[in-house]
C-alpha cells in the first residue's frame, strides 16, 4: 500500500494513500463533510479528477480547515487554494471571448504539472 503524509497541517504521518488523513485526525471530521468527501471520491475516481473538482476539493478544504480550527493551527491550506483557482479556471475557459485559439495541441500540457496541490511537507 502506497503511503503519503497525512494531510492535517502540521501532521505528515504516513498514511494510506487512499485515505488522506491519519486516523487521528479523520476522526475530528465532522460527518457532513466526510459524507461530501466520500460522495466525491465515488464521483470522481481517479486523482487527477479529484484534483480539478470544486466539489472534492472544497469538501477536503473544509476537513482540512475543521481540523486545523480544533488544533487551533489556522494556516495556509492547499486544497482551497487549488479550489479557488479550478473556479477561476472554469470562469475563464466558460467564457467563449476569452478563450484562445489557434494553439497546438491540447493547451493544456503545460498547465497539467500545476493543478496538483503542493502540499506543504509538515516539520516532523
Ligand atoms: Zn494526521
Amino acid at each position: 500500500m502506497l503511503k503519503r503524509a497525512c494531510d492535517a497541517n502540521h501532521c505528515g504521518v504516513p498514511t494510506d494513500s487512499s485515505k488522506g488523513m491519519c486516523p487521528h485526525h479523520w476522526r475530528m471530521v465532522p460527518l457532513d463533510v466526510q459524507r461530501r468527501i466520500y460522495a466525491a471520491a465515488r464521483k470522481f475516481t481517479t486523482s487527477a479528477e479529484r484534483l480539478s473538482s470544486v466539489e472534492f476539493l472544497e469538501a477536503w478544504a473544509d476537513a482540512v480547515e475543521f481540523v486545523a480550527m480544533q488544533e487551533g493551527r489556522l494556516t495556509r491550506n492547499a486544497y482551497r487554494n487549488l479550489a479557488n483557482w479550478t473556479k477561476r479556471r472554469a470562469l475563464t475557459t466558460a467564457a467563449p471571448s476569452l478563450k484562445k485559439t489557434g494553439q497546438s495541441g491540447d493547451g493544456l500540457s503545460l498547465r497539467s504539472s500545476i493543478t496538483r496541490p503542493q502540499i506543504p511537507k509538515a516539520p516532523l
